[in-house]
């Protein structure tokens, strides 16, 4: 478009005011204020039963930008990070995730669980504890129908006092779920020694269609392993019909992934509800 416009001469003129442009420093000032200007808003991805019903709700941060429009979190979370802000952050997610499960409850045809996102620094901050305890004292929700997921990295992190945050939250009745299982450096490890209710298989599991024989077999192995140890299994990222039949005869209790829902808004993610619930009465 500069060439057309307007030769070299055009070109240079830009590259002289983009010089001094920082691009990062527009993203910095803009991600400090985003929380602020209420420019964050979640989107919800349903968590299927094999039954086809909705169990659970995936609370996904956006970012609506005035200029760039949704943006997904990969394109501003590190930036958030490097702030010093995702205890705000997921203060902020778990605070509207509450709400929205209290907006849920009082909808026909009724309650649906959340499960929230959060980072290696809220878990280590004990603070969170009571940020949640009165949240849910605040909007009437029960602790059951709430569960926080952590990646095993976030969980490796600071192994102590992650573990004693965790135990807490799981002793008022928060479940707690490892995220993007089998990605870090020992996973088998974490079934061992760490408080969690739930194993989240990454997608990786699913979707790697050069190693799939392999990522069969781990999954055929390792699923009735976590059933063993008491935990529930949901596998994310299933893309199409073969991936979902083929996870459907494996005993997992949670299905999420594009082939069954995208994320959607709230308004969609309760049309949803309404769907799943009336599906479920339709067949007994
Ligand atoms: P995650 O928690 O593992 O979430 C799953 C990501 O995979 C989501 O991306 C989701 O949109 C995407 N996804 C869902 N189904 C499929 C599928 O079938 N195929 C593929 N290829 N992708 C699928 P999203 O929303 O961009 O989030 C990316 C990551 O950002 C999340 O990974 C999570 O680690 C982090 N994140 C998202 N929201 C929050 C939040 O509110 N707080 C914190 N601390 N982290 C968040
Ligand atoms: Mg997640
Ligand atoms: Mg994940
Ligand atoms: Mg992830």
């Amino acid at each position: 478009a500069a060439k057309q416009s307007g030769g070299k001469k055009s070109v240079h003129y830009h590259e002289g005011i983009n010089a001094t442009f920082n691009p990062d420093l527009t993203l910095e000032n803009e991600v400090r204020v985003a929380i602020k200007l209420n420019q964050l808003e979640l989107y919800f991805q349903p968590i299927w039963s094999a039954h086809n019903r909705i169990i659970c709700f995936e609370s996904l941060v956006r970012w609506n930008h005035p200029d760039r429009g949704l943006l997904r979190p990969d394109s501003f979370l590190f930036m958030m990070q490097s702030l010093g802000m995702m205890i705000a952050l997921d203060h902020w997610v778990i605070q509207q995730s509450i709400k929205q499960v209290r907006a849920w409850k009082y909808t026909n045809p009724g309650a649906a669980r959340i499960t929230i996102n959060v980072s290696a620094e809220t878990i280590q901050n004990g603070d969170v504890v009571k940020f949640i305890q009165d949240c849910l004292t605040r909007e009437q929700v029960d602790a059951e129908a709430i569960t926080l997921e952590v990646t095993e990295n976030t969980a490796m992190h600071n192994i102590e006092s992650g573990r004693d945050t965790l135990s807490r939250l799981q002793q008022l009745g928060i479940q707690i779920a490892i995220d993007d299982f089998g990605t870090g450096y020992s996973s088998l490890n974490y079934l061992k020694t760490f408080p969690a209710d739930v194993i989240k298989f990454d997608r990786s599991f699913v979707s790697d269609s050069r190693n799939q024989t392999i990522n069969e077999e781990i999954l055929k192995a390792l699923i009735p392993l976590c059933h063993r140890l008491g935990k529930k299994v949901v596998v994310e990222g299933i893309e199409n019909k073969q991936q979902f039949e083929l996870l459907k005869t494996m005993t997992v209790s949670g299905f999420q992934g594009y082939y069954l829902s995208h994320p959607v808004h709230s308004d969609a993610a309760k049309k949803l509800l309404v769907m799943s619930r009336k599906s479920q009465v339709a067949k007994g």
